[in-house]
């Protein structure tokens, strides 16, 4: 009996295998199965010659009308044209080589299907010497096929045809039966689940439509089980390692802290760091993402976790993804700690601590000491960029980890963090992020941790305003998104101008018209015209790190009026006395980072404004986005739009073509239940059964349809 993980080629013959093996990466009678069709067409429907566009790699079928053979003029031997139709419309096939042969077997009223790639010519649109298959040249099961109702169209490439690979399949299926279906049976029965026998047969062979949903979804299962059950595997494994358990101590630093807040705490703050300060009292490590909106206030939901770790005699550190944002974390966490956090210096407060930076760019001797402070224990919280997970750092002993803006950070700088406690320990783990991420995805992308929310910003916030500036139908627009500017700067505030890049680099020359405005040239262009009366100053990446830094702090000291920058502004910088930010090319950017971008401004007591400027036109998907932005404050709202938006292979990963992914049918928008209740029902399995040894079918489901790399790729986008 013929099971999943068997070869093909002893099964339908190396002549059949070698093909999909070399065109297809198919090699195993699994994989074959789960390369499912992309469409299902009933015969009528499935040429569509009207849909066509061109560069479409697709497969049509129709019936010859016409076939003339000519010779060429400028060329020696002869053209095949044949106009073929679907009874809607027509579309021309060339044939350049062996015209007389096809013209043969292309008689006027023969149906097949004819597959290639789309050209233009003259105006309409072609294929160019087409692969076909005429009806009554096909085997006897293949005619049966396209008299049944539906017809599978598969993802087919170059050199391998929809009808090869349906062949292919049929075939298999008419050899083997999947007896052992890797789901247990008491899943099956709780979700009303197909066999995975009966699943395959109907996805490739659907006997109606219905049939085909109920294959549909029993695939998705299987598909969501996979993604979920690596997670359960990693939480397991994380969670049952030690960690130092960091019981609050009353009377410490953290008390102190409190009692001198010059603010309350929100509900959500209150609520999510009771959560975290139970979590991080466990001797098990806590794994912990916190979500919530630019200026909902992370960081001292962050420091107080900090603080309790400090009280327990432990260290904590804190992972920003550049150097200018642990620079200014380490400052604002200095601020405020005040005297709490002087520790060695005079006027410091009883049980204070120190807070270390230690970033890739400091001078040797302010680097030394900072390394001195985290390996003596001197420094209760320590503030860096991954520089910090490098083996060089060395902690006393290291009780939490604070990843600020998860978004930049991989899987393995999280499972670097892990090993950094002391004696064999994990140090607890807080994930912060800005970024609003709708559920599945969080369940997705994040699926070994605990989730988190802050929905709530702090009372007396102000309001950001966004509009749309078309400056392509309307300049004037844009002249006066600089008198704003100008006005704004005129009353004692500050601006930001994001450009989406930084102007130094060769010019790419992607053939997608004009390049990207940048940083450089804005800068030069708005210091010269429309902003020459005020202090601009220019910031990105690639400047040197105490460059970057001077900027910054001469920015928010309010030394300079406008700040034109690349998106190394869009994490945590908080100056709140800018006020308006003009975003150039504002199409360019993903929608969750324009509204990490606007989260900048707003910040103080005066109402922010935020213009994105774009050349799109009114109508077009870009704009489409935009409006998105300017009607709502909402970032989980919006983090669901750009999936909308966004094509959701971006996420899942199929929009890597070429490389097979197994991760075909699942939809992260529509199919958000059934990823919850697989996510449950891998828990329950992992709980068990952490290393699958009971339900060997689901381990090779995980490797078979979410491969390491796979599963990599996943934590990262
Ligand atoms: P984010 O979540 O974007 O990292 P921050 O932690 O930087 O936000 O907080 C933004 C600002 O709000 C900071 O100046 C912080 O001191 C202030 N803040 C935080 N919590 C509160 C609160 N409960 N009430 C008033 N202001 C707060
Ligand atoms: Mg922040």
């Amino acid at each position: 009996m013929a099971t999943l993980r068997d070869d093909l080629k002893s099964l339908i013959g190396a002549r059949s295998a070698n093909p999909l093996a070399e065109k297809l990466g198919i090699t195993t009678v699994g994989q074959l199965l789960r390369h499912y069709p992309r469409r299902y067409s009933d015969r009528g429907a499935l040429t569509e010659i009207a849909g066509l566009e061109q560069g479409e790699h697709v497969t049509v079928m129709a019936q010859v009308v016409n076939a003339n053979v000519r010779s060429m003029r400028n060329r020696r031997g002869s053209i095949l044209e044949v106009t073929i139709t679907d009874g809607s419309k027509q579309l021309r096939c060339a044939f350049f080589n062996r015209a007389k042969w096809h013209a043969e077997r292309l008689r006027p009223g023969k149906t097949g299907l004819f597959a290639g790639k789309v050209s233009e010519y003259r105006r309409t649109l072609q294929l160019a010497h087409p692969e076909y298959e005429l009806l009554d040249e096909m085997g006897a099961s293949a005619v049966d096929e396209f008299v049944s109702e539906i017809i599978p169209v598969y993802p087919a490439t170059e050199g391998m045809q929809s009808w090869v690979i349906a062949r292919c399949v049929r075939q298999v299926l008419d050899l083997v039966e999947i007896e052992d279906d890797p789901m247990p049976p008491e899943l099956l029965a709780a979700h009303g689940l197909a066999s995975l026998d009966s699943a395959l047969r109907m996805i490739h062979r659907p006997p109606d439509f219905d049939s085909l949903d109920v294959a549909r979804r029993r695939l998705k299962w299987d598909e969501a089980m996979a993604i979920q059950l690596i997670f359960a595997e990693r939480r397991k494994s994380a969670v049952s390692r030690p960690a130092p358990a960091c019981p609050p101590v009353a009377g410490g630093l953290l008390d102190a802290f409190d009692a001198r807040l010059p603010f309350t705490l929100t509900d959500g703050q209150r609520e999510v760091g009771e959560d975290i300060a139970a979590d991080i009292a466990q001797p098990h490590p806590m794994n912990r993402l916190l979500q919530g909106e630019v200026g909902s206030g992370k960081t001292v939901v962050a420091l107080r976790a900090m603080l309790q770790v400090i009280d327990a005699g432990k260290q904590a550190a804190m992972l920003a993804p550049t150097e200018v944002l642990a620079a200014q974390h380490a400052r604002s966490l200095r601020e405020l700690l005040g005297d709490l956090g002087c520790a060695g210096e005079l006027g410091a407060a009883e049980h204070a601590t120190r807070v270390a930076l230690l970033t890739g760019s400091m001078t040797a001797k302010q680097r030394k000491q900072a390394l001195l402070d985290a390996a003596s224990g001197a420094a209760g919280i320590i503030v860096g960029t991954h520089a910090l997970i490098q083996d060089t750092v060395s902690f006393a002993d290291l009780g939490l980890a604070v990843v600020d803006e998860q978004h930049r950070f991989g899987v393995e700088q999280r499972d670097a963090l892990r090993s950094r406690g002391a004696e064999d320990t994990s140090p607890h783990v807080l994930v912060m992020t800005a970024t609003p991420i709708p559920r599945t995805v969080a369940m997705t992308v994040y699926g070994d941790l605990e989730i988190s929310a802050l929905r709530e910003l702090p009372a007396g916030r102000s309001p950001i305003t966004t509009s749309v500036v078309p400056a392509a139908e309307k300049p004037a627009w844009l002249e006066r998104a600089w008198q704003r500017i100008a006005e704004e700067v005129g009353k004692g505030h500050q601006a930001y101008v994001v450009c989406p890049r930084i102007g130094d680099e060769p010019p790419a020359n992607n053939g997608e018209g004009r390049p990207a405005i940048s940083v450089l040239d804005m800068a030069a262009e708005l210091a010269h015209g429309p902003l020459s009366e005020l202090r601009v100053g220019v910031l990105h990446g690639r400047l040197p790190a105490d460059e970057k830094d001077a900027l910054m702090r001469g920015f928010a000291a309010g030394k300079v009026d406008v700040l034109v920058a690349t998106t190394v502004i869009e994490v945590g910088v908080n100056v709140p006395n800018a006020t308006v930010m003009v975003i150039m090319d504002a199409e360019r950017f993903g929608l969750s980072q324009l509204h990490q971008l606007r989260g900048r401004v707003g910040r103080g007591d005066v109402p922010g404004l935020c213009l994105l400027v774009t050349d799109a036109l009114d109508g077009t998907v870009a704009r489409e986005r935009l409006a998105a932005v300017e009607s709502t404050l909402d970032g989980f709202e919006l983090s669901r739009k750009d999936l909308e938006l966004r094509r959701e292979g971006d996420i899942l990963g199929a929009a890597q073509s070429g490389k097979r992914s197994g991760l075909k049918l699942l939809s992260l928008l529509r199919d958000e239940d059934m990823i919850a209740d697989a996510r449950e029902a891998a828990l329950g399995i992992v709980a068990d059964d952490p290393a699958l040894g009971n339900h060997l079918g689901l381990a090779h489901l995980v490797t078979d349809l979410v491969d390491p790399d796979r599963a990599e790729f996943l934590e990262k986008s």
